[in-house]
């Protein structure tokens, strides 16, 4: 028997715990670290190198702009994604947990485009459980960062591992990277997955072909 919780777009401003930080990044709190100044002058020169005129009306307010957004887009590199796993209880329950489709948005740091996808995430609790929100919550903070698929499905299951104490741990991440699609090779339509089992997930077959029936089954 398994639990199976679909979550959609639960991850939506979830490492964010300014209240008043809902969809708009304007007025969102700016991380300590964030030299939004810096940024600025960057993309003015940026906007120069690429043969514009950064004074012409349109471009006056874009450097300030894109240093709002990537302060947002970035503020996981000021986030410690430990601290939503830190409130657990004890339940009996040892059986596996598997929340689905939880939509994230990242940036991917080959070429600072945004990915965007789903991530599945699965946990065989050690008498130990969190709720529902906190994988959500970690998610968001470990995707706002400049970030590479692969390593991003490694760093939440070796994350959820160590700080649950879990028996097994199972991510799967499928994603659309715009430098895929707007660029390069310009195949909209591509979706790029990436897994990776921990524990019973990777030692037992049986527990690893649960997961991505569960995860997979049904899909045409
Ligand atoms: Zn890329």
């Amino acid at each position: 028997m398994a639990m199976t919780y679909p979550v959609e777009r639960a991850s939506r401003n979830g490492g964010v715990t300014a209240p008043e930080d809902h969809e708009q990044s304007a007025g969102a709190e700016v991380p300590v670290g964030m030299d939004l100044e810096r940024i600025c002058r960057a993309v003015r020169e940026i906007l120069i190198a690429v043969g514009e005129d950064p004074d012409r009306e349109g471009l006056r307010e874009t450097p300030d702009r894109v240093a709002r957004m990537y302060a947002e887009v970035f503020r996981g590199l000021h986030q410690d994604p430990r601290v939503h796993l830190r409130k657990t209880f004890t339940q009996k329950y040892d059986e596996m947990v598997l929340i689905k489709d939880i939509h994230f948005e990242s940036f991917c740091e080959h070429h600072l485009l945004p990915f965007t996808g789903k991530a599945h995430v699965a946990y065989i609790p050690n008498g130990t459980v969190i709720g529902l929100s906190k994988i959500p919550r970690v998610i968001d903070v470990l995707t706002k960062r400049p970030q590479m698929q692969e390593r991003l499905t490694e760093e939440l299951a070796d994350l959820l591992m160590k700080e649950l104490d879990a028996q097994g741990v199972a991510v799967v991440m499928e994603a659309t990277h715009s430098c895929m699609t707007i660029r390069g090779v310009h195949k909209p339509d591509s979706s790029f997955v990436t897994s990776a089992m921990r524990g019973s997930f990777k030692e037992r077959l049986a527990t690893r072909s649960e997961v991505l029936s569960l995860i997979f089954g049904g899909r045409p």
